[in-house]
């Protein structure tokens, strides 16, 4: 599949699949398996997989377009697709000793039946994804885990959970290594419901790992080894990936508040609300320079990704850190310029609002980026 082929099948599917049921999907807060079959079928769920195993092999280039296309029709399906690419290239770069058994996964994954994610996050280190409380303990040729994943997305719907635990031996706190684990692993259950403000159709709910057996050849990296992997790897394209997502939002809230301005009329006027207040005027303008400005941002990111440089991880930080903000003051003003027709929900605008605010709690949350920024920039050791 070229760059063109797969944002052509992200569009179709986006207003086939995604844009009729997002609403509907949002109120009852469901998981749309619609969208990951649709995904499956066009083969974008094996978009930067390597062609070896029956993947597209496309660079972050098409993944950030894909993301925001996804994203502006339904931002929750746009998160499910992104943890799936996550766990997807965690799997990828799998030690050796592993190949051999995940090919066939991998496989599942190119042929798109086969819905992967991550699950690092836990209510002991709470957003402080990097330092897991749990810890692998040594069984045979393999390990048990037990654990209390906080939050993952495609809970109870994901084939496979990419999971992180302290290493056996590890002494520190970022000693993790990371595991792989089927969905029908004996001990691993959904553990809660998933009821939030927004993104309400992805199932970000807990899962808990209660005395999981892991074989050896499900160890994706080697012991202690999983830090390096979620920063080399996860992080960046995460960065991405949400910072597309935040795109994809602010597109929506442009197009629908022009929408509004156009059709909702000052009937005593013979005006609609756009020719009728320069002030709505110019507040959807600041909107589209700001959305202008953050896919600015992201094509900046993406030259970086393609040609690494010192500033690199500099600019994976500060794209995540100025989507989140940005999703939320586009979303906002957007709010704000459609008034009470906004407010009473006859627009998607408030979901947008909601959906806007994950980006900046999603972790590394924006607190946590910009004090890494600071950090980096002073010379400091971030952890
Ligand atoms: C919709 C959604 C989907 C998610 N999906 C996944 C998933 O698939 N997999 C997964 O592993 N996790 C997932 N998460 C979890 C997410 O990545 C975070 O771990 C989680 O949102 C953190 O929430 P918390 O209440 O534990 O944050 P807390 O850690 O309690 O943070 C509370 C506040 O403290 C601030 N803070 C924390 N540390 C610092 C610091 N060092 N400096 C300054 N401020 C700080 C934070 O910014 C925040 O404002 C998801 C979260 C959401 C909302």
């Amino acid at each position: 599949m070229t760059h063109d082929a797969a944002v052509l099948k992200a569009a179709e599917i986006a207003s086939r699949v995604l844009a009729p049921s997002a609403g509907q999907n949002d109120k009852a807060g469901r998981f749309s398996t619609d969208a990951i079959e649709a995904l499956g079928e066009s083969g974008l769920l094996g978009l930067l997989l390597p062609e070896d195993f029956g993947g597209s092999g496309l660079s972050p280039r098409t993944f950030a377009v894909v993301m925001a296309t996804l994203a502006e029709a339904d931002a929750a399906v746009a998160m499910v697709y992104l943890m799936h690419i996550l766990g997807t290239a965690t799997i990828v770069s799998a030690r050796p000793e592993a190949k051999e058994t995940l090919v066939p996964i991998l496989q599942e994954i190119g042929a798109g039946r086969h819905l992967s994610t991550l699950a690092f996050s836990e209510a002991g280190s709470r957003s402080h994804f990097w330092a897991p409380v749990s810890r692998a303990h040594r069984n045979g040729d393999g390990v048990r885990i037990s654990a209390k994943k906080s939050w993952v997305t495609s809970a109870g719907h994901a084939h496979s959970y990419v999971v992180s635990a302290l290493a056996p031996q590890g002494t520190g706190p970022t000693d993790s290594t990371l595991y792989l684990l089927g969905a029908d692993t004996p001990g691993l259950s959904v553990a809660g419901p998933w009821d939030g403000l927004g993104l309400r159709a992805n199932a970000s709910a807990p899962i808990a790992l209660d005395d999981c057996h892991v074989a050896s050849d499900f160890q994706l990296t080697e012991d202690s080894a999983g830090f390096p992997v979620m920063l080399n790897i996860v992080l960046p394209l995460f960065c991405l990936g949400t910072a597309a997502v935040a795109l994809g939002l602010c597109r929506a809230a442009v197009a629908g508040t022009v929408s509004h301005l156009k059709n909702a009329k000052f009937e005593h006027l013979g005006q609609s609300l756009g020719e009728s207040l320069p002030t709505l005027r110019a507040q959807l303008a600041a909107m589209q320079i700001d959305t202008d400005g953050l896919s600015a941002r992201i094509d900046d990111l993406v030259e970086h990704l393609e040609k690494p440089r010192d500033t690199t991880m500099l600019r994976v930080l500060e794209t995540k850190a100025a989507a989140g903000e940005v999703a939320i003051s586009v979303t906002s003003a957007a709010m704000r310029v459609c008034g009470g027709a906004a407010f009473s929900k006859h627009l998607s605008i408030e979901r947008l609002f909601r959906d806007a605010h994950a980006g900046a709690v999603m972790a590394p949350t924006g607190d946590v980026l910009r004090e890494f920024i600071g950090k980096s920039l002073l010379g400091m050791p971030l952890f």
